[in-house]
């Protein structure tokens, strides 16, 4: 079931080429977030969400101005009740003194009015299909066929209202199934499963097809990497029978703190990125909120999905390494890690390191003691420059090769 949809990979025509990494990306449909447009062709975007309360204005404010500072594309924040609506205009009209101009989403649980009312503010909705239109009584029951769809019919008469505001006010939904909270009537036909997580969306997709309503993005969140990529995948395949291409948010929601947090966040996230599946992604910490955005990039990067920076391929050291490889390679990255795009390899010996330095641009490789090449794509252009002098070699070599440009 776990099959690859957009597989990355395609195989060499011949023995002597390479396979050609092609980031096949799912086609979507593109959905307007204010002025930053996700899914299709756009870059994918990095999101967060403030841990403040949403009617502390300062704080918000505080929290924005940090997010903002690191370049987290689209902000959003809890909306437990109208007073937190009410502190929207104010904390807009703040972020437009500071010239931030980020889009808000608004994060709504349990009351489809509040829903409703925050539509006028924000650029996006978060709304949850298990708790939308349902409170939970963990009651169970065999639904009949016309009871269940009694309840679409609830569930639809509840949806409209929200409909018609998000598009009078041009603002877009997600709707954010979550593994752990499936509304009684879908845990009772489907159980707590990646499937029924599934059908929770699709059951809400099709209402707001049915009214014409196309602004939507969905998300799958688990706090297991594993729930949340089958989630994923087989929510892709069925949107493709019912000919959807809705955008995907990817998120392993309470991932944790520190270093499980961001591998579990890499997993999730990187995994299905690597199939080609994903529009905006959002790395769930326990810690301050722009603490994410770095994680968020370095899992793009890593993909191959978004570039920021130049990319580093260095071999661990061992014994054939006569300089200090760890020190070298913190060196390069300070001098040339704003160079987006481009890979600099730093291998410890000549005897593995071009072999394995791979598609790198440019390599700096040990050749003895105190004594390193350089090499431009696989070829080695200058031999045993004397290690001090190296670096700067190095970078006049990116210079020749018009890869160089200055610091910001
Ligand atoms: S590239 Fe050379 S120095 Fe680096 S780990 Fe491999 S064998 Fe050791």
């Amino acid at each position: 079931v776990l099959s690859v949809f957009y597989p990355r990979s395609v195989e060499p025509e011949t023995k002597t080429q390479k396979p050609k990494l092609l980031p096949i990306r799912r086609q979507t449909n593109t959905v307007s977030i204010g002025s930053i447009k996700i899914g299709g062709s756009e870059p994918i975007r990095i999101q967060s969400m403030l841990t403040s309360d949403s009617t502390n204005v300062d704080a918000c404010i505080e929290e924005i101005a940090r997010l903002d500072a690191v370049d987290c594309e689209i902000i959003r924040l809890t909306v437990p009740n109208q007073k937190s609506v009410d502190s929207l205009p104010a904390i807009r009209a703040e972020m437009l003194k500071r010239g931030i101009e980020r889009p808000l989403v608004a994060d709504v649980h349990f009351n489809p009015q509040l829903a409703v009312n925050v539509c006028e503010f924000v650029e996006k909705v978060r709304i949850n299909p298990g708790n939308y239109a349902d409170r939970k009584k963990f009651e169970i029951r065999e639904y009949t066929d016309a009871q269940y769809q009694e309840e679409l019919q609830r569930v639809e008469e509840k949806l409209l209202p929200l409909v018609e505001n998000l598009k009078k006010y041009s603002c877009a939904l997600r709707i954010g199934t979550n593994h752990g909270s499936l509304s009684d009537r879908v845990m009772n036909r489907f159980g707590d499963t990646p499937e029924g997580m599934v059908e929770s969306a699709l059951e809400f997709l099709r209402i707001l097809r049915r009214h014409d309503f196309e602004e939507t993005i969905l998300s799958m969140k688990s706090s297991n990497p594993l729930v949340m990529i089958k989630a994923y995948r087989l929510l892709v395949r069925g949107m493709d029978a019912e000919n959807m291409h809705y955008p995907l948010h990817l998120g392993v929601t309470e991932a944790g703190n520190e270093l499980d947090g961001r591998i579990k966040s890499a997993v999730g996230i990187g995994t299905l990125l690597c199939d080609g599946l994903g529009d905006t992604i959002r790395v769930s910490l326990t810690e301050p909120a722009e603490n994410e955005i770095p994680v968020a990039r370095s899992i793009l990067q890593s993909t191959r999905s978004r570039i920021y920076n130049a990319d580093f391929i260095s071999c661990p050291s061992c014994g054939r390494t006569f300089f200090d490889l760890e020190s070298t390679t913190e060196q390069i990255k300070a001098c040339t890690s704003h160079l987006k795009g481009v890979k600099i390899a730093v291998m410890g010996c000549v005897v593995n390191g071009p072999g394995e330095m791979a598609d790198a641009d440019f390599g700096y490789v040990g050749a003895g003691p105190d004594k390193i090449n350089l090499y431009h794509g696989q070829s080695c252009v200058e031999h045993n420059i004397p290690a001090e002098h190296a670096v700067q070699r190095l970078i006049c070599l990116i210079k020749e090769h018009g890869k160089w440009v200055d610091p910001a």
